[in-house]
């Protein structure tokens, strides 16, 4: 029910924890993050409250300078580790709020295909079709674009790929997203105050937009691939 992506210089894994916790007031009953540290993806998911992901984190930390966390209130799939977001398939890991009402049929299309999941939840779908393009192509922003064509029903998603570390994408359909425009990182959350502590320079996606961000820019684009210009607005009031 809650999204907090990180892509600049500092570590990711406090920045996202603290933006989670300024969301919990959505609701949840499982979290989880992932970071990428020089090419690995260190995910950590744990029922319950975030104070037991946070626990994991303190046990285990999540190194690197990119990240996703979530917060998640199941729609689909009972509360659990296995169906805690980050989901993870081949070099693609995404986080999503919304319900995905096609799932089934993508699920056995992609199962046709040899796709293995390990969850019960309409989410692990959209990493598995990601990764499907990915594969095919080796173009991260077009295999996004082609999985979200694809989807039917709600979404805000913020997608990391193993291989190109440098990359953030987000985008949403029905579900809430927004950006914050800090210096020389970016981040993005379902809510201003996950991230009113570092900017208060905000862009709001729309839906059918999707934002690629490098830790030195950031690029909106429809779902089709046309670049749009967005404005920022700053916001003045405080948590
Ligand atoms: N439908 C997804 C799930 O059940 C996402 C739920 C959410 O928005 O947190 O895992």
């Amino acid at each position: 029910c809650g999204i907090v992506g990180y892509i600049g210089l500092q570590q990711a894994s406090p920045i996202i924890l603290d933006g989670l916790r300024r969301l919990e007031y959505r609701g949840y009953d499982s979290a989880g993050i992932c970071t990428l540290d020089e090419g690995v993806a260190q995910i950590r998911r744990a029922q319950g409250k975030l104070l037991n992901l946070e626990n994991l984190l303190y046990d285990n930390p999540a190194r690197g300078t990119r990240g996703v966390g979530h917060t998640r209130w199941a729609t689909h799939g009972r509360p659990s580790e296995i169906n805690a977001h980050p989901h993870r398939a081949g070099s693609i890991v995404l986080v999503h709020n919304g319900i995905i009402e096609n799932y089934i049929s993508l699920k056995g299309r992609l199962q046709d295909l040899g796709h293995q999941f390990s969850s019960e939840t309409d989410t692990e779908i959209i990493a598995h079709l990601v990764e499907d393009h990915y594969r095919d192509s080796g173009d991260f922003e077009q295999a996004v674009r082609q999985a979200l064509a694809e989807v039917k029903g709600a979404y805000a998603v913020a997608i990391l790929c193993i291989d190109e570390p440098d990359k953030l994408i987000a985008a949403k359909l029905g579900s809430p997203l927004v950006v914050g425009q800090g210096k020389g990182e970016y981040f993005v959350a379902s809510d201003i105050p996950a991230m009113l502590s570092h900017t208060r320079e905000m862009i709001f996606l729309e839906d059918g937009e999707m934002v690629v961000f490098t830790p030195l820019a950031m690029r909106f684009s429809d779902l089709a691939g046309n670049p749009l210009t967005k404005q920022s607005k700053t916001i003045t009031w405080s948590p």
